[in-house]
C-alpha cells in the first residue's frame, strides 16, 4: 500500500508535461472566476463553445447531446447524454464552486476616524487573522430596483486599486498577541478600508460622502443599492506556481474549483458515454448546502426531469453512482500531530478517496459501501489512475463534510473523490499540479465507465 509519487510513476513519459500544461489553463480559470457567479459564467460560455445547449430550450435529447442548466445564476448542471436510459442511472460528478470569503453586509458603507470602510460578514470557515494586512479584491453584482445588473470587479485589473483590512502594529499588539487566535481579530473588525479623502462639499460624514460619490459616478450605484447586492471580498492576485521546481499552484478558491474545473474538462472529453455523464457544480457548500442553489435543494432532480420528463427520478438516483468531488486535507509535516499519516493523502500521489467525512464517531456523514468502493477501485485500476484512501485528520481532531450526504439521501451511491490541499480554506491554498491532472484523468475514467 506504499504510495508512489506521480512523477516517479510516470518518469519515462510526457505525463509531467501534460500536467503542467493542464495547470496553465487551470490557473487562468482560477484567476478569472473568483465567485460562484463567475464560475457559472465561465463554464457556461465554455460549454456553449463546445456544443452544449440550454436544456430548457431542448425538444427532447438523444445520445451524444450536450446540455446544461443554469440554476439561479449560482449553480450549474451539465450533461453529455449517454446511450442508455437515465433510469439505468447516471455517472455523476458533483463539486462546489463557492469558496470561503468575506461578503459585504446589507448596509456596508460607513466611516470612522477619517476613513471610509465597507463592513463584512464572513462566509464559510475562515481563520479571521488570515484576512488582515493582505491584498483584497471586490467582485459581485449590484441589482438595481429596475432589474439592471451592475457587475463589480475591482482589484485584479492592472491599474485597479486594491483593498485592505488593517492589522495592529506589533509595537502596540501585546494584548492582541496574547489573545486566542479565534479572538485576536473579531468578525466586526473585518472592515475593508475604502478611502481616506474627505468630500469637499459635505458638512458631515465627509469621507463616507466622498466614497458614495465615487460609487455613484463610477458605477451608478447608491447606498441603498447595496441592499440588493452580492459583493464578495476575495484575495487579490493571480494563481501562481509555488516552489523552485514549480510543482505546486497557490491560489484562492482551489476548494472546490479544482474539482469543478477538472470535472468540467473531463466532461468535455467523454465522447458518447454509455450512461449519461453529469457534472453538477453546486453553490453554498461552505455554509451547509442550504438554499435553492445548494445541494440540499432539488435542482438536480429538476434538471433530470428536463432531460427525460418520463423518467422515474427515484429510479434514476437509485442506480446512480456519484463522485462527490471535493478537496481533502493533505498531510502537512508542519502540523503532523493532527494527522494519522497512514490514512492521510500524500501530496503528488493522486486522487484522494474518502469513504466518509464527518466528525468524531463518523457523525454528520454518509459512507460509501464496500460494493461501491470495489467498483470504483476497479475503474481506476483499469485506467492506471493513482488514488489514495484517506480520512480527514485524526479521529478526535475535528472534522468536516461535503455534498456527499445530500446526494446519498437521494438514493445514489456516493464516495468523496478529490484533490488534496495544503492550507485549505486559507486565502491562498496550495495544490500539487500532478494531483490536479490526475483528478481530471480519474473523472474521465469514471464518466466513461459502464
Ligand atoms: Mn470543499
Ligand atoms: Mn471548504
Amino acid at each position: 500500500m506504499a504510495k508512489e509519487h506521480l512523477l516517479k510513476k510516470h518518469k519515462d513519459t510526457d505525463y509531467k508535461k501534460k500536467a503542467d500544461a493542464f495547470c496553465e489553463d487551470y490557473k487562468a480559470f482560477l484567476t478569472t472566476a473568483k465567485t460562484e457567479r463567475l464560475c457559472v459564467e465561465y463554464f457556461t460560455e465554455k460549454a456553449k463553445a463546445n456544443g452544449f445547449t440550454d436544456v430548457l430550450a431542448s425538444q427532447g435529447v438523444k445520445a451524444g447531446d450536450k446540455v446544461y442548466y443554469v440554476n439561479k445564476n449560482r449553480s450549474l448542471v451539465l450533461a453529455v447524454i449517454g446511450e442508455e436510459d437515465i433510469e439505468n442511472g447516471i455517472n455523476l460528478v458533483a463539486a462546489h464552486i463557492d469558496s470561503p470569503r468575506l461578503d459585504l453586509k446589507p448596509a456596508p458603507v460607513t466611516e470612522e476616524g477619517g476613513f471610509s470602510y465597507l463592513r463584512t460578514h464572513y462566509y464559510g470557515g475562515i481563520k479571521k487573522y488570515q484576512w488582515v494586512a493582505t491584498p483584497l479584491a471586490l467582485y459581485g453584482v449590484v441589482v438595481k430596483k429596475n432589474g439592471e445588473t451592475v457587475k463589480i470587479a475591482i482589484g485584479d485589473g492592472e491599474n485597479d486599486p486594491i483593498f485592505m483590512i488593517t492589522d495592529l502594529l506589533p509595537h502596540l499588539a501585546s494584548k492582541q498577541m496574547g489573545q486566542k487566535m479565534t479572538e485576536g481579530i473579531p468578525g466586526e473588525k473585518l472592515m475593508v478600508l475604502s478611502g481616506s479623502n474627505p468630500d469637499l462639499d459635505a458638512e458631515s460624514e465627509e469621507v463616507k460622502g466622498a466614497l458614495l460619490k465615487i460609487l455613484e459616478e463610477k458605477y451608478s450605484i447608491s447606498e441603498e443599492d447595496f441592499y440588493s447586492a452580492e459583493i464578495e471580498v476575495v484575495p487579490q492576485g493571480a494563481a501562481r506556481d509555488v516552489g523552485f521546481d514549480r510543482s505546486m499552484v497557490a491560489s484562492y478558491g482551489h476548494d472546490d474549483r479544482v474539482c469543478a474545473y477538472t470535472a468540467f474538462q473531463a466532461l468535455l472529453e467523454t465522447g458518447i458515454p454509455k450512461k449519461t455523464a453529469v457534472v453538477l457544480l453546486a453553490d453554498r457548500e461552505e455554509v451547509g448546502s442550504m438554499g435553492n442553489s445548494g445541494m440540499q435543494s432539488r435542482f438536480l432532480e429538476y434538471f433530470l426531469e428536463e432531460v427525460n420528463p418520463s423518467a422515474r427520478i427515484n429510479k434514476v438516483m437509485a442506480n446512480t453512482v456519484c463522485l462527490s468531488s471535493d478537496v481533502a486535507a493533505a498531510f502537512d509535516p508542519m502540523y503532523a500531530d493532527v494527522y494519522e499519516k497512514q490514512n492521510s493523502p500524500i501530496f503528488g500521489c493522486g486522487l484522494t478517496l474518502l469513504r466518509y467525512t464527518g466528525s468524531r464517531g463518523k457523525g454528520g456523514s454518509s459512507e460509501a459501501s464496500a460494493e461501491l468502493v470495489a467498483y470504483i477501485r476497479n475503474i481506476f485500476d483499469a485506467n492506471n489512475i493513482s488514488y489514495q484512501f484517506a480520512e480527514l485528520g485524526k479521529v478526535d481532531e475535528g472534522g468536516g463534510g461535503t455534498v456527499a450526504q445530500y446526494i446519498a439521501n437521494l438514493g445514489a451511491d456516493v464516495i468523496d473523490a478529490g484533490v488534496a490541499l495544503l492550507s485549505m480554506h486559507a486565502p491562498y491554498e496550495i495544490a500539487h499540479k500532478m494531483d490536479v491532472y490526475e483528478a481530471y484523468r480519474a473523472y474521465i475514467a469514471f464518466m466513461t465507465a459502464r
